[in-house]
């Protein structure tokens, strides 16, 4: 057993990975050390290398913060008094799991009112890599996890390229379609067919949405997103402008609009587009803009006259990371998921990792830790 782990943290925009080795935490009572697999780069952790979602919290460059979110590994230690996961099952060394990474502060309004997904601290026990517990992020070969952070077995049927992205890209866009209670005769639009829309792809389906047109400038995310279920497409090369789209989705909606539409592009233009596509009394799920200070002009009469709703969120409740592996589970086999994480890269070349995928020419990379 290994008593030092490696973590490979952010240290400015576009700038390399520096990689540091700490001890590995004794788990707390309560918490649970892991030993992570797998971990991907997700759109916000490219956001947040390209310098466009800053976290830096204060800290000003050079810096070295952990960063990371979307993993699965085995259980290395359980802290006293841990014996089961979220859902009441037994937990043990070995065992395979994927966990929230955020984790509600507790004392905060939202906290207290039991809407974690509000609480504005959920990534406070994220800390720099050089305070303990060292492994608070996902790029590193640990993770420590806090005491009430929710954390679920992984099926024996799920394998690790499957799990990964459960934490984030899946169990997000199956709270959001929960949420905007997406189901028959609901006609969804998905803007963006990166890890998010294309997990969303899927969930649609399961959730019995009639029509689900996706959005994107990528062929082979398009050429993904159709392989997912989608039932049409729109090229941004093709329908270049807004006007161009938003003429595009009423034509495929037989002029009403969409009863829902999902942002997950992360451009804060993509707003008033969703606005303008959506049918009378519909709803935009506002997922992808993490990225603070951009700035959009927009009507606010459409909302009032059209009764149009924004529904903004981050984050999701554990009940959304535990239907995410039950699908997993139960309907994997419908759906190309092993095709949205492209490309694997050991931990050591996470450099090279962001720099393919800032591209476009990797849909998703994971990095394995111990690879
Ligand atoms: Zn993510
Ligand atoms: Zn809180």
């Amino acid at each position: 057993m290994s008593d030092t782990g490696l973590v490979a943290a952010f240290t400015g925009v576009r700038k390399p990975f520096a990689l540091l080795e700490f001890p590995v935490p004794e788990a707390e009572p309560g918490a649970v050390v892991v030993r992570l697999t797998m971990a991907n780069v997700c759109g916000s952790d490219l956001h947040i290398w390209r310098g466009t979602y800053d976290v830096s919290r204060g800290h000003s460059e050079p810096f070295c913060l952990s960063i990371g979110h979307e993993m699965t590994g085995v259980v290395h230690e359980l802290g006293e008094g841990v014996a089961s996961d979220s859902a009441g099952d037994q937990l043990s060394v070995g065992d395979r799991v994927v966990f929230q990474y955020f984790v509600g502060c507790g004392e905060c309004r939202s906290c207290r009112r039991e809407t974690t997904p509000r609480c504005p601290e959920g990534l406070k026990y994220r800390f720099p890599p050089d305070q303990y517990p060292h492994f608070t992020a996902a790029y590193g070969q640990y993770y420590y996890l806090r005491p009430g952070q929710a954390v679920f077995k992984v099926p024996d049927n799920v394998p690790d390229e499957l799990a990964g992205p459960a934490n984030c890209a899946l169990a997000q866009v199956i709270d959001g379609l929960e949420r905007g209670n997406a189901g028959p005769g609901d006609r969804l639009v998905i803007q963006g067919a990166g890890g998010l829309g294309l997990n969303a792809v899927a969930v649609a389906r399961e959730r019995g949405v009639s029509q689900v047109i996706v959005i994107d400038g990528v062929e082979s995310r398009l050429e993904l997103a159709l392989a997912f279920g989608a039932d049409q497409v729109i090229d941004l090369n093709e329908f270049p402008t807004t006007g161009d789209r938003v003429r595009r989705v009423l034509e495929l909606t037989e002029g009403d609009g969409a009863d829902l539409v999902m942002e997950l592009v992360g451009k804060a233009e993509a707003v008033p587009e969703a606005i303008g596509m959506l049918a009378h009394g519909g709803t935009l799920l506002e997922i992808g803009n993490i990225n603070q200070g951009q700035t959009v002009t927009l009507d606010p009469s459409q909302l009032v006259h059209g009764g149009k709703t924004i529904l903004g969120m981050m984050w999701y409740r554990p009940q959304s990371l535990q239907a995410a592996l039950q699908m997993l589970s139960e309907s994997a086999t419908r759906y190309p998921f092993d095709r949205v994480l492209s490309h694997s890269y050991p931990l050591t070349e996470v450099d090279q990792a962001f720099a393919d995928q800032d591209t476009g020419a990797v849909q998703r990379a994971a990095l394995l830790p111990w690879g």
